[in-house]
């Protein structure tokens, strides 16, 4: 068995993986960073491929901006209620810009892994973690296979990367989330000679309190996909292609030929695991990153491999290498906790379809509503309070 040493060692090269370890060579070239990933690249995501104003404000930090430069910007957003009634509304600013885009993320990935490699980065695909050995005392010493043969990493500190069904969380005795704080959801590609008009929520009474969506992606295509709770999945009988076909029927663009379909899971940040277990560190999808009433997982799994990879070269670099990602954990809760709080409640109060249909009546008439219900799905708000409730209901009537 090939055995090598590195500094930081990242496993999974989605964006929260590969934001790491951007982030880590920008501030310190002189560590070594190995990325490993088990997929060859570009591979492709089951995602709705929503890039939100937060993606667009980390690859900003990451000076990674030209990723997404000369592809069309999203800057509103409609929401549909079960009843029919819409809304539409402008994305909120998360530092510079308010918009969004809509870019597959097979292409996605494979740009922001490729700025990866170029900041430095020892990227390593087809290359599997099988085993961590030592999470806690000296160095990590994990186990991988790759194109190669087995080899065997010893790092000063691992970014756990490796998604919703994460082998490091698993090998950690960390369980993953239950189906109250999981979410299922299917994507497809569809496309219409003009295209869509803008960036869709469907709250449709079948799939509450999550929704059906159409992201445009360019003047002819979309990104069109069903979310679910996993426990409400679970108790009805129809299969993920059946939900997807129903809700695009119901929205009239069945006749497309949704191609390329592809279903996954989402572990909801309306619980987070412990996220740091000596000195591995889970981030993204692993670390149960997800908003858990927009499915957006993106912006704060970018957002916390940037925090967890600045801290590791910080701690490595101040020879305090024991801890490498002290007070990550407590970081992460206080930068995000309120807003997942009040996008939970938000989706508790949209299982009801007449709930979901009073919100956005009221917000017909008040405009703050449809910005703090946007803010809640594809920002950082956190304004759902018992005073807005109370104005909900006193502007929801009639
Ligand atoms: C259908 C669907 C629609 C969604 N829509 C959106 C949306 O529109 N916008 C949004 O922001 N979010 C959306 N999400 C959520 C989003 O896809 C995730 O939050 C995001 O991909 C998380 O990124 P990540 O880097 O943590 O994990 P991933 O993107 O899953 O990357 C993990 C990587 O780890 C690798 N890996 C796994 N195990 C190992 C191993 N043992 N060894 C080495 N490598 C390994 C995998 O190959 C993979 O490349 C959606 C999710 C689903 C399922």
């Amino acid at each position: 068995m090939k055995i090598r040493a590195c500094d930081l060692l990242v496993v999974g090269g989605g964006p929260a993986g590969a934001a790491a370890a951007i982030a880590a060579r920008r501030a310190a070239p002189e560590l070594e960073t190995v990325v490993l990933d088990r997929q060859r690249f570009p591979r492709d995501k089951a995602c709705g491929d929503g890039l939100g104003p937060g993606v667009v404000a980390r690859l900003a930090d990451l000076d990674a901006g030209e990723i997404v430069r000369g592809r069309r910007p999203v800057e509103r957003l409609k929401i549909v209620a079960p009843s029919g009634a819409q809304v539409v509304g402008d994305l909120p600013a998360i530092g510079e810009a308010a918009r969004g885009y809509v870019v597959p993320r097979a292409e996605f990935d494979d740009a922001l892994l490729a700025r990866a490699r170029d900041a430095g980065a020892d990227v390593w695909t087809e290359s599997r973690l099988i085993e961590v050995v030592s999470p806690g005392g000296g160095l990590v010493r994990v186990e991988a296979s790759g194109p190669d043969g087995p080899v065997s990493i010893n790092a000063r500190a691992v970014i756990a990367a490796d998604g919703a069904r994460s082998d490091v969380r698993r090998l950690l005795g960390v369980p993953y989330n239950d189906s109250a704080h999981t979410g299922v959801a299917i994507r497809a590609y569809v496309e219409r000679p003009g295209g869509f008009d803008h960036m869709a929520f469907y709250f449709k009474r079948e799939l509450l309190p999550a929704y059906g969506w159409v992201f445009p992606i360019d003047e002819r295509g979309a990104n069109v996909g069903v979310m679910i709770d996993a426990a409400r999945f679970r108790r009805q009988e129809r299969s993920l292609p059946d939900l997807l076909r129903d809700f695009l029927r119901s929205s009239g663009i069945e006749d497309l030929s949704p191609a390329r379909s592809r279903a996954y899971m989402l572990p909801f940040a309306s619980y987070v695991p412990p996220l740091v277990h000596g000195r591995v560190a889970l981030v993204g999808d692993a670390g149960s990153m997800i908003n858990p009433f927009s499915g957006e997982g993106i912006a704060y799994g970018m957002a916390a491999g940037i925090e967890a990879a600045r801290r590791a070269v910080r701690a490595v670099r101040a020879g305090d290498e024991d801890r490498p990602f002290d007070e990550f954990d407590v970081w992460f809760r206080q930068r995000f906790d309120e807003h997942f709080q009040a996008s939970a409640r938000a989706k508790r109060l949209a299982q009801r379809a007449w709930i979901a249909d009073f919100g956005v009546r009221a917000a017909r008439r008040r405009p703050e509503f449809v910005r703090e219900g946007i803010e809640l799905l594809v920002g950082e708000g956190t304004a759902l309070s018992w005073r807005s409730l109370a104005r909900l209901l006193v502007h929801g009537r009639g």
